[in-house]
């Protein structure tokens, strides 16, 4: 009896530190403590076999168990697979954001920011009303006073379709329509949209991009409401403050025509790579409406005036992400669209 406990003690020790097979082989073995002991019974006396027996049985089933808790330490180990679970249970970290991003989808990052850049016109009192992406020559061009023959019209390498339709080269394709759908005036609203443009495409420039355009017209508007605004707007999306100034530009469809130029968000003026160590950024081209851009519009440009603004939201993104390559923008590839 007392051997039976001497063998059961000693395995509660080996068990802790050998493996299954030597474990087997000490006790349950040809040679093992066990099968001796079990060879033993034949000397026990009759009154106490019994209990012999029922010891030296426990002790075996209790070796033999120690197989299947070392099975299951094994097969968790491997990162066991449960065949029959949704196919991203399997995985894990960056691979299963990787196969919930294909199988749930997720909102492109550019969608995400136009999206964040309609809530702050909305919450300014913006109407919205999206672009087209396929236009006629009248909206594209005439109505925002690029009259045909214009030299303005080379600004921009358009694509067009075979029976003369234009694909937007600006969202200032659709001044004209804002002006009749929200007139008369008081007229705020802004217009998101794709654009495009025949470019060789490099880290900043890209044939399809998003610009939203922005048209404001009532009485008594000047470019002092118009650079109030503009600078309200980029500060709520930088979450930051900026300086603000303009510089002399030309665009057809306003007058006087303004480069709007903020301080790069990134060195606070001292200078760094994304500014070109200027300490400034150009960051939209704004202006006054032109009277013609007006009348056209149905307004009466001597009793209102008006500003208006396009930038490329695909630009303001790459300064607020910090993205290099204007490009990550639309090549789909998920190494860079899993970092939103
Ligand atoms: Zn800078």
């Amino acid at each position: 009896m007392n051997q039976i406990e001497d063998i059961q003690k000693e395995f509660q020790i080996d068990k802790e530190k050998l493996d299954y097979a030597d474990i087997k082989e000490k006790y349950l073995g040809k040679q093992g403590l066990l099968t001796i002991a079990l060879q033993e019974i034949r000397n026990i006396p009759d009154e106490q076999r019994a209990e012999y027996g029922k010891k030296v049985n426990d002790l075996k089933n209790e070796i033999l168990e120690t197989q299947n808790v070392e099975q299951q330490k094994t097969y968790s180990n491997k990162e066991r697979i449960d065949p029959t679970a949704p196919f991203d249970i399997n995985t894990k970290g960056e691979k299963r954001n990787r196969i919930s991003l294909i199988s749930k989808g997720a909102v492109h990052p550019i969608t995400k920011e136009v999206e964040t850049l309609v809530e702050i016109f909305k919450g300014m009192g913006f109407d919205v009303l999206e672009s087209r992406q396929i236009d006629d020559d009248y909206h594209m061009f005439e109505s925002v006073n690029f009259p045909k023959g214009h030299p303005a019209r080379d600004m921009y390498d358009t694509f067009l379709t075979e029976d003369g339709y234009v694909l937007p080269a600006h969202t200032s394709t659709m001044q004209n329509r804002a002006l009749k759908l929200f007139g008369p005036p008081p007229i705020a609203v802004v217009l998101p949209g794709r654009c495009f443009r025949n470019e060789a495409t490099d880290a900043g420039h890209e044939h399809t991009f998003h610009q939203i355009e922005g048209v404001y017209v009532d009485k008594d508007i000047s470019l002092g409401n118009m650079l109030a605004t503009i600078k309200t707007y980029l500060e709520a999306y930088l979450e930051k403050e900026l300086e603000v100034k303009v510089q002399p530009a030309y665009f057809p469809f306003t007058e006087p025509d303004c480069e709007f130029v903020i301080s790069c968000p990134f060195c606070d003026k001292a200078g760094c790579k994304t500014c070109g160590y200027s300490g400034w950024i150009e960051i939209m081209g704004c202006g006054m409406i032109h009277p013609n851009v007006l009348r056209e519009g149905g307004i009466d440009p001597d009793i209102y005036t008006g500003f208006a603004w396009g930038f490329g939201v695909d630009r303001l993104t790459m300064i607020k992400k910090g993205i290099k390559d204007i490009r990550h923008l639309r090549d789909s590839n998920l190494n860079f669209l899993e970092q939103f």
